[in-house]
Formats: C-alpha cells, structure tokens, sequence
C-alpha cells in the first residue's frame, strides 16, 4: 500500500466523524499565517487553530514570496483576516545548503537549465532571514499599515514559540 492509500484511509475516519462542513470561508478568527513546510511543524495543533479559524500559508522557508504575497492580499481583502503571523523555525532545511550549489547540483543532474524557481530563498541566518520577510510585508502597499506582522521562531525540540523582534536590534522577549 503506498503512503497516499494510507492516508486515504485514515480520510475515510476522518470524514466518518466530520461536523464542520458548514463553516463559511472567511477564517473565524482572522489570522493568517505563513510558516515553512518542514514536517515537524504542525500548524493547527500548535496554535490551538481548528477549521474554519485562520489561513496557513506555507512554502519552504515560509517565505513571503509572490506567491505567499498573493495568498495574504487576497486573505486580507477578501477574506478579512486582520492579522500576519510569520512562523520559521529552528533546524530549518534552508540552512542546509545554498541556492548556487543547488542550481548546479540540478543543472549536473539533469542536464538542463531552467528559469524559474528564479530563487529558492536559502539563508544563513534565522532570525535576520525572519525580519527580512516581515519587512517585505510591512513595505507591501497592498497590506494595510494597521495589519499586525508578528513573526516568530519554532523550537523543534520544546515545541515553544520565540517571537522576534522587527528591527534588526535583537529579539523581543518571549
Ligand atoms: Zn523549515
């Protein structure tokens, strides 16, 4: 049995107990999150969200890239959410390697070039790669100045949420 037969198993429970399918879209509690993809993080559950509460964005990196610029636009403007979240974490793959090596890596191992992804965001630093995308959204003319943009990093050991601090002086407390 693959991993998708798997999980299409435990859909059928899932939906065997489903009681909210008539919540509307708007997020009940109008938040939007964009956090990194890595597996460990598991949104829903370590912030106490349930359907139907918030938006979750993610990407490798959780960063705010055109893409995740376009889903946070639409989820203010049409959608109503009121507030940003910015979820990285430690031990975060794109520390692990940089764009260059992986371009040539790909290009040695296809045999081919490709445009786009243009970036694949790989950083060095957590924290300076953290305030980096809440800037791009604060600067963003599309995203209301009275939008909260609270980023934060994820402890994959403890579980624990540090929040950063927006200017490039330090992290605020937490
Ligand atoms: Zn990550």
């Amino acid at each position: 049995m693959s991993v998708i037969d798997e999980v299409l198993e435990a859909n059928r429970e899932y939906s065997r107990h489903f009681t909210s399918g008539r919540l509307p879209a708007p997020p009940a509690r109008r938040l939007a999150v964009v956090a990194c993809m890595d597996a460990r993080l598991v949104i829903s559950r370590m912030l106490g969200l349930k359907e139907g509460d918030a938006h979750v964005i993610r990407n490798a990196g959780g960063i705010v890239d055109d893409d995740a610029l376009r889903s946070l636009i639409i989820s203010h403007h049409l959608l109503g959410t009121r507030e940003f979240m910015l979820v990285h974490h430690t031990d975060c793959g794109m520390l692990a390697f940089r764009d260059d090596d992986l371009r040539a890596r790909l290009w040695k191992q296809t045999g081919a070039a490709a445009v786009a992804p243009a970036r694949f965001y790989s950083f060095r630093d957590l924290e300076a790669n953290l305030r980096e995308q809440m800037a791009k959204l604060r600067s963003h003319p599309w995203i209301p100045k009275s939008i909260p943009v609270r980023g934060f990093l994820f402890d994959v050991e403890t579980g624990r949420l540090r929040e950063v601090s927006e200017g490039p002086g330090g992290s605020a407390s937490g």
